[in-house]
Formats: C-alpha cells, structure tokens, sequence
C-alpha cells in the first residue's frame, strides 16, 4: 500500500451548462518518505491537485487515501504552503506559527508551545525576527514564515503549491537549500508543485508532469537518481543531470505543442442571434 495514492481522480468546476473539466483520470502512488516534483502549465490543474490532498475540496468522482484512509476534509496530518504566504497580518512570525501549533497540540503548556514554535523558526532561519509582523517581512521571510508553519504542526506530508514561485531567483535558490536540509533531516514526505525544471530536479526524488488542460492527465514520470546532497552549480555541467532537464523540458514543450494544436480545432459554438437590420428603421 502507498503512503498517499490518487486513484483515477477526475475534477471540474462548475455546473452542467458552464463547466470545465480539469483534471482526468489522476493516478498517483507516492511512498512514505518521497519527494516528488509535479510540473506543469500555468491553469492546468497543479493547485486543483494539491487542494484535492489536502482535503479542502472533494473529486468528482475516484478516490484520494492517505496511509490506507480515504481523505474527505483537511488535517492536520498535511502540511500546506501555498505561493501567496498566507498569513495573518496581525499576529507576529512566532503568532502565525503558534496558532496552527495550538491547533494540533492543545495540551502543550505556554512554554512548551513557545519552545516548540522556536525550534521550527529555527529551522528556517528566521529566529532574529520571530516578533515582528509580516509587513516587516520580505517576500523569502514571509515564505518561510509558512514553511515554520506548516513544519511545525509535524505534518505525515508536506503540500506545497508553488512556494517559491514568487520569489527573486537568490532568495529562490536559499530556500531550495534549506528545504532540502529540512527533508534531509526530517524525512517527511514531500509534494511540490513547482513551474521550475531545474527546481524539480535539485530537489525531487520523482518528477511528474501535469499536461495541459482541460482534462489534464499525468504524462509519464522521470525518475531522478541524481546523488544526494545535490550541488546547484556542480549540477549544471553534470551530463546526467543535463539529460534529465533535456529529458523533462522537451516531454513538456511537446505536450504543449500538441494541446495548442488541438485547441485550435475544438468548434467553437456561436451564439444564435439574428443581426438587426438597423438601416430599415
Ligand atoms: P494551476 O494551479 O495549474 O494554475 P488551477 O488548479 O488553479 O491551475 O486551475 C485549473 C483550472 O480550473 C483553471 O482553468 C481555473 O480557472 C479553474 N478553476 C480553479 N479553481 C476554480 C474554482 N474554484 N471555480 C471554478 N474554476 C476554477
Ligand atoms: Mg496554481
């Protein structure tokens, strides 16, 4: 049985006259302690996936498990971090993280908690500005604001739709670093979600591609057996870690290919209205 399994998924919003289907026939099977990388087009589906694990919406129809349990609702066994750091703007660094941690361990005493929410703002380096809000914050501390967060409710899984995505390309590449630190010491399972192939292959164990929609499918995953711990610049002159971005980036320029291609052909259906002769008047 796999840690989390995604069995013949399929998602589209709306109603019958005004629907989009977005996702078809999902398959995913992702073992205790994974880090996989899923990638895709921008309105293909990536953050309909991620809200699906994470329980906050339902497919339309298959079936979503989580160590053999189906997910129905969100938990606090998924750890979410979204792109756009979401955080209450009242509340100081340690305020945002002890609210979800006094959410999952209630009987923590007020020591305990603080000692707790210290250890994971540690952990993302963020220590000497745990009392200040998040407009004191750049847009890097305000993520990892969210990844303490997330880290510290000792999710079984770590969601993270697209966390870095807004970031500038150093405080991207900081940020790589320490969640693959996090994971290395941690272990936790991890999906991430990101727009990066070079991201995906620095960081995931497994790379899956999302293909465009509507109806998005997953398209065939590659396997990254790069060696750990993986050395960004190192990386760029190593001929496998080449092939597999040739590999990833060609697979996804060819699904687009394709997908504009049938676009183009789809019929679109016109209104019926009949032009008013407005001369005649
Ligand atoms: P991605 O994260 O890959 O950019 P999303 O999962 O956000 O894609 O969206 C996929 C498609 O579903 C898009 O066409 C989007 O407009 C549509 N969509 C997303 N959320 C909703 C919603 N709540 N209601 C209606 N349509 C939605
Ligand atoms: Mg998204």
């Amino acid at each position: 049985m796999a840690f989390l399994e995604m069995k013949s998924v399929n998602k589209g919003y709306g109603s019958a006259n005004l629907r989009t289907e977005v996702l078809n026939d999902i398959n995913l099977q992702v073992e205790e302690g994974e880090f996989i990388a899923i990638v895709g087009f921008s309105g293909s589906g990536k953050s309909t996936l991620i809200s699906l694990m994470a329980g906050l919406i339902t497919p339309d129809s298959g079936q979503i498990m989580l160590k053999g349990q189906e997910i129905t609702d969100p938990g606090p066994d998924r750890g979410i971090v979204f792109q756009n750091y979401s955080l209450l703007p009242w509340l100081s660094v340690a305020g945002n993280v002890d609210l979800s941690v006094k959410q999952v361990f209630p009987k923590l005493s007020r020591a305990e908690r603080r000692k707790h929410v210290e250890k994971y703002v540690d952990m993302v380096n963020l220590l000497p500005a745990i009392g200040k809000k998040p407009h004191e914050l750049s847009g890097g501390m305000r993520q990892r604001v969210s990844i303490a967060r997330a880290l510290a409710m000792q999710p079984e899984i770590l969601l993270l739709d697209e966390p870095l995505s807004a970031l500038d390309a150093l405080t991207r590449a900081v940020l790589q670093d320490e969640i693959t630190n996090i994971w290395e010491k941690d272990r936790r399972t991890v999906i991430m979600i990101t727009n990066d192939v070079d991201e995906a292959i620095l960081l995931a164990d497994r790379i899956v591609p999302l293909k465009p929609g509507p109806n998005a499918t997953f398209g065939p995953e590659f396997k990254v057996p790069l060696e750990r711990p993986r050395d960004r610049t190192a990386m760029n002159d190593d001929p496998e870690f080449k092939k597999i971005r040739n590999a990833v980036t060609s697979y996804l320029m060819d699904v687009n290919t394709e997908a504009k291609s049938l676009n183009v052909n789809t019929n679109i259906v016109l209104p019926d209205i009949q032009p008013v002769d407005l001369s005649a008047a």
